[in-house]
């Protein structure tokens, strides 16, 4: 359908070419095409190409980078960053690959060499470089609209778990000085009753924080750093150390790597993972081990428990929002995990669990060796 609009619809050129043969040579080429639909402008210096291309109508810019009134390096940046939304194609003398990497980097939806030209292949290259930035401008705007609309939820789940917050704290004072001041005026029933109010205003305390928590995973735009993955692990133990001595859980770990990322999430993850190992851990005491081994592109890290294990059928349920499994009977809100693969998301890696249950649970997540191009 696009291709079919391009065809049929009057083509403006604009060629910024300083050498008059040159100009001369694309002209007769597009001549030779035979396409009666397309007419070309030539310009010889850049500022007369943005002068032109700033009282619009042009369709696509056919770019030399060598021009007397432009540092070379220069002449793409400067017509990208004045005409975002027109396509270009760079002319140039040189067949090589790497320099058309970096002039599409640079913005150019297309190149050309010089030598090679033919009426034809200009024409194609034309219409291809403009459906590319058909493509490119709504893939922004959906881009755009993506970071829009996520960071209007998180705000809002922020706000909305705040706001929350005050009421009830104000229930479970109220609770607590009804059982505290009046436990000689209850009836057996209304003791009761005070008292599962209490553990539901306690509950809804609960997952508040836990949602605050998720909201606050995409939110939280801490920039990513060079992170040791074992500092992480300190801070998540030492905040973990309460439970750690309750249980008489034993935790070995290997050496951890250095990765980029952000350190607070990370350690957030160690201590999801962690806390979890020991939540739902077996009669017997807890072992767990963390460690890391690279693999071709990729840093696996892995903690492994020795507790009531998950259904290998329920494996993938864990990381959903809210879902918990029935055979937990601990408390929980089935929150952690949804925020473990948000920040490992984050990160660019994958999350998993392996578990042929009751004989533990292995917990597997990914982080890329190089920044992810979103942070
Ligand atoms: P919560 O612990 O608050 O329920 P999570 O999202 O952390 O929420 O975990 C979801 C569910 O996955 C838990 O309810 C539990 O059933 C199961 N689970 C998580 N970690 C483990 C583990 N290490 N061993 C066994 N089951 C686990």
């Amino acid at each position: 359908m696009r291709g079919v609009i391009l065809c049929h619809r009057p083509l403006r050129l604009l060629l910024i070419e300083d050498e008059p043969d040159h100009a001369a040579l694309i002209r007769r080429h597009l001549a030779g095409a035979n396409d009666s639909q397309v007419t070309m402008e030539w310009v010889d210096r850049l500022a007369a190409g943005l002068a032109r291309l700033e009282q619009g109508g042009i369709d696509a810019v056919l770019l030399d980078l060598r021009l007397p009134d432009s540092d070379t390096p220069q002449t793409l940046p400067r017509v990208v960053s004045q005409m975002p939304h027109v396509p270009i194609v760079v002319l140039t003398a040189f067949d090589d690959m790497d320099l058309a990497m970096q002039e599409a980097r640079q913005g150019a939806q297309d190149y050309l060499v010089k030598s090679e030209i033919t009426g034809a292949l200009l024409l194609r290259s034309v219409r291809y470089a403009m459906e590319r930035m058909q493509s490119q401008t709504a893939l922004q705007r959906y881009a755009a609209e993506l970071e829009r609309s996520n960071q209007e939820l998180d705000q809002f789940a922020h706000v909305v778990s705040h706001d929350l917050k005050a009421p009830l704290s104000v229930i479970n004072c109220a609770c607590e000085i009804l059982q505290r001041k009046y436990a000689d005026h209850q009836t057996p029933e209304s003791a009761e009753l005070l008292a599962h109010s209490g553990a539901a205003a306690q509950r809804m305390g609960a997952l508040i924080d836990d949602l605050l928590q998720y909201a606050s995973v995409g939110g939280r735009h801490n920039p990513f750093d060079t992170t040791a993955c074992d500092a992480a692990l300190d801070e998540a133990l030492a905040n973990l150390q309460p439970q750690i001595a309750a249980s008489g859980a034993t935790v070995t770990r290997d050496a951890l790597p250095t990765v980029v990322g952000d350190k607070a999430q990370l350690a957030e993850l160690f201590q999801n993972l962690i806390g979890n190992a020991i939540k739902y851990r077996s009669d017997a005491p807890p072992l767990i081990h963390i460690s890391a081994q690279r693999t071709t592109n990729e840093w696996l890290f892995c903690v492994r428990d020795n507790g009531i294990g998950i259904e290998p059928q329920q494996a993938d349920r864990v990381f959903v929002l809210f879902q918990r499994l029935a055979t937990s009977q601990i408390p929980g809100t089935g929150i952690g995990l949804a925020v473990c693969k948000k920040i490992v998301q984050r990160h660019g890696g994958r999350i998993w669990v392996e578990s042929a249950g009751q004989t533990g649970s292995t917990f597997y997540f990914t982080i890329p060796p190089q920044l992810p191009s979103v942070s």
